[in-house]
This record gives structure tokens, sequence and C-alpha cells, in this order.
């Protein structure tokens, strides 16, 4: 996976599958590769990890697919700028720290599924209509009779076919999500009424759930080309519409207990767990960066269409940054939920930084003051005064992130190198790209002027 998050592939023969494989690895060129090498350092090695292997669920010809760690061709050490390698360090480190052994990842990723029509030329002439499929995604601004059994506006969340036309769409979706080993848990159209929809997997470790997000992605695009429609994880698509967000769940074990679990804590959570929260939401607009990372995954973070904006945490409440789940009674279940995140984020690096950030909550006995259980959206500007916000844009995102990372760098798990590729290429390639665009609201605003 590249450092923005988009998975890479090359197919070799059967016949050069060997042992060899998997002691020497298979170069490829890092340069071509987003964030990663410069062209006069541009060879790479590929180590297939067998514990990834299945039958590519997707591809036609039978393909043996099997994810792989990177490393350097001259000095065999890891990759640093190896996604899957950061998400290791981060399991280590949390062993080391000796708080916990495991954390367990219970991500909730939303996506659209629209029509592949798409008009205009390029993104540099700035213009594309989005085309839904349930064709009622505009219905709250026109009061056209609904003759099509459409979900009504802000009324996709949930009812049953045929309003729901996308039901076994996502049922034959979620079967090959099965075929490919990924357990998943339950699927539902979403609130966005233009065809939005959310497939939950069942929690597991860091990076073997960072795995499973990769995989997933290829699925539902995949399955989605095949039934002409396009999936898209991008944050925001539809303004007025609900954004596609990526709900993190997580708790930290030891010895095969629940650590976040306190029968007297507030919500059923233990002090570890307050710290913990305290430690996301202290580092809150810094971690946004990473989980948030795109410049289209602000338009999704304001008031009004569950995506939170204020930087609190709450037992139940959805317009929180952490929510604790009030239906995760037992220890088993017991968790946070981190809201923040988007499905634009890479997976991988999303996770280590949480827990990292998590983690230093705990180290630094980091407290996240009282809970908000009323909706934030709600409150009196006085109430709001002492509640910090999410960042506006990517570019303040990125600028918290360079004010605010030690925590990240604990462990050698991010490097201040890939940090500064990260800061670097977010700016040049997303902010600094998206601001010299002529945008096409500017024409409603500007043209006539
Ligand atoms: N789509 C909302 C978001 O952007 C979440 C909706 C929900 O799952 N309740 O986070
Ligand atoms: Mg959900
Ligand atoms: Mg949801
Ligand atoms: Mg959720």
């Amino acid at each position: 996976m590249d450092l923005p998050g988009m998975w890479q592939h090359f197919s070799l023969m059967a016949s050069e599958l060997s042992e060899d494989l998997f002691e020497e690895g298979c170069g490829f060129d890092g340069s071509s590769i987003r964030g990663f090498q410069a062209i006069n350092e541009s060879d790479m090695l590929l180590f297939p990890d067998p514990t990834t292997a299945l039958i590519d669920p997707v591809c036609k010809v039978p393909t043996l697919s099997i994810t792989c760690n990177i490393k350097d061709p001259i000095t065999l050490e890891s990759y640093t700028r190896d996604v899957r390698y950061i998400a290791q360090k981060a399991e280590a480190y949390l062993q080391s720290t000796g708080i916990a052994d495991t954390s367990f990842w219970g991500p909730e990723a939303e996506f659209y599924l629209l029509n592949d029509i798409r008009y205009g030329q390029s993104p540099n002439s700035g213009f594309y209509h989005v085309d839904s499929v349930e064709g009622s995604w505009n219905s709250g601004r026109e009061e056209n009779p609904n003759l099509g059994y459409k979900p009504r506006y802000k009324e996709g969340y949930f009812p049953v076919p045929p309003s729901d036309t996308l039901q076994d769409l996502r049922s034959e979706i979620c079967l090959k999500l099965i075929e490919a080993g990924i357990d998943v848990e339950v699927h539902h159209h979403e609130v966005g009424t233009a065809g939005q929809g959310e497939i939950d997997i069942r929690y597991g470790p860091l990076t073997d759930i960072g795995d499973k997000i990769a995989l997933y992605k290829y699925i539902i695009k995949n399955m989605a080309r095949e039934n002409n429609l396009v999936a898209t994880f991008m944050p925001k698509p539809l303004f007025q519409d609900n954004g596609s967000g990526m709900h993190v769940h997580q708790s930290l074990w030891k010895d095969g207990k629940n650590i976040f679990y306190d029968p007297q804590g507030y919500s059923l959570l233990s002090e570890d767990a307050l710290y913990y929260i305290g430690g996301l939401l202290a580092h809150a607009r810094s971690l946004c960066a990473i989980i948030a990372p795109t410049t289209n995954s602000y338009k999704r973070l304001v008031p009004g269409y569950e995506a939170p904006v204020n930087i609190a945490y709450s037992q139940r409440n959805r317009s929180a940054c952490v929510r604790i789940p009030v239906y995760s009674k037992s220890e088993k279940a017991k968790r946070i939920e981190f809201r923040t995140p988007d499905p634009s984020c890479n997976p991988y690096l999303a996770f280590s930084a949480l827990l990292m950030a998590g983690l230093d909550g705990i180290q630094n006995r980091i407290h996240p003051g009282d809970p908000l259980d009323k909706d934030l959206y709600d409150l009196e500007p006085e109430e709001l005064a002492d509640i910090e916000s999410t960042p506006v844009s990517l570019g303040d995102a990125l600028d918290a992130l360079e004010e605010d990372h030690e925590y990240l760098l604990k462990g050698d798990v991010f490097t201040q190198d890939v940090l500064d590729v990260w800061i670097d290429y977010k700016r040049e390639n997303e902010v600094d790209a998206v601001n010299i665009r002529p945008h096409p609201y500017e024409f409603f605003l500007y043209h006539d002027i």
C-alpha cells in the first residue's frame, strides 16, 4: 500500500513461487509509489507474508494473493515508510509498554454506490456531476412527488426494499468478503439517500484489520464495477447529504482481559480507558491529519450530518468525537468508538496513530474531563466555548500535526522522516493543488460579479 492508502499489486507466475521468494524477496520500483523513494534509490524488495495468503475473490483467473512487507535491498532492513511496518511497530510498542498486549480494532466503513456516469472532462476543469443509484439525494431540496419508493431525504437509514435497492448487492459483497476470510457481522443502508451503505466486520488486531480494510475496499469497489456502479469511499461526495465516516471501535487487552472494562466506572469504563480517551481528545486535532487526511474530509466534518465536530466524549452521543456505545455492557464488548476517522485514511497509519495517542493519554494520565451527554450540535455558544473543534481544513490539520507529533515518534513507530514526507506530500499534492483550482461554486458566487 502506498503512503496515501492505495493498494498496489503485481503478479508472479505460479512457477516463481518458491522458498527463495520468501527468503530473498522480490524487487520492485519504489520510485513509482506515492510517498516512497527517489528515482536514484528506487529499488526495493517485497517479502510476502504467508499468513495473509488467500485466493483472490475478485480475479477471474485463479490468483493467490499475498500481502507483502517492504525492505531495503542493501541493508535488508524493514522500510520505514512501509505503512504495514508502522502498524507492526505500533503493536510491538504497545507490548513494550506493558500496558496491554493486544489492541482490538473494529472499523465501520461507510461508502456510496453511485451510477458510473461522470460529466465533464478532467479534474482540471473542475466539474463532476455525481449520479445517484437511488435517484433521491437531492429530494431534500426539491418538492417533487415521491413516485418511485425513493428513500426520503435524510431517511436512508434504513427502510426495507424496494426503497433500499441495494440490499442484494450488499449481501453479495458480504459473501465475497467472507470468501476472502473477512468475518462480516452486519450490513445496512445508511442515512445518505443516494445509495450509501455500511458493512461492518468483526474486530481484530491492528495489522490484521489494516490488511482487512485494504481487502474490504478492494472487494467493494470491484463488486460495484461488476454491477456497473462505482463505490466511493470519498468522505463527502454529496453536498447536503451524509458523508461517509469510518468510526473506529477500539479496546486494549492484557492477559486475556479487557483493560477498558470496570463495572464501577463511568459507562463501565476503567480509569485507563478514560485516560486513553484523554489522549485521543488531547491529540485529536493533529490526529485528524492522519485519520481524516483529505481536503474532502473537512467537508464531512461539519454540523448536522452525524459527523463529530466537537472534541468531546460521551456515552451514547453520536455528535461527540468519542462515543461509548451504551449497548456494550459485557467485558468482552466494552470499547470506545472514535467517530472522526473517514475511509479516505490509510488504515494502517490511522489505527497506529490512534493507538499512540491513546497510549500517550494512559502514560501521562490525561483525564478527558467530564462527558458531554447532550446533543453537541444544539449547545448554546457559551456552553461550546470550552470545547475545541476539529480542524476546519486539511491544511489546518497538517499544521496541528507539525506542532504536535511527539506521541507518534515513541518507540520509532512513526519516524520524523515519514511524518515530514506525509505533511509535504499532503500540502503539495492535495491542499495546494485544490486551492489553486477554481471551484464550481465560485462560478455561482462570482461569475457575474
Ligand atoms: N455518516 C456519519 C459519519 O459521517 C455516521 C452515521 C452513523 O453511522 N450514525 O460519520
Ligand atoms: Mg455503524
Ligand atoms: Mg454508520
Ligand atoms: Mg458507529
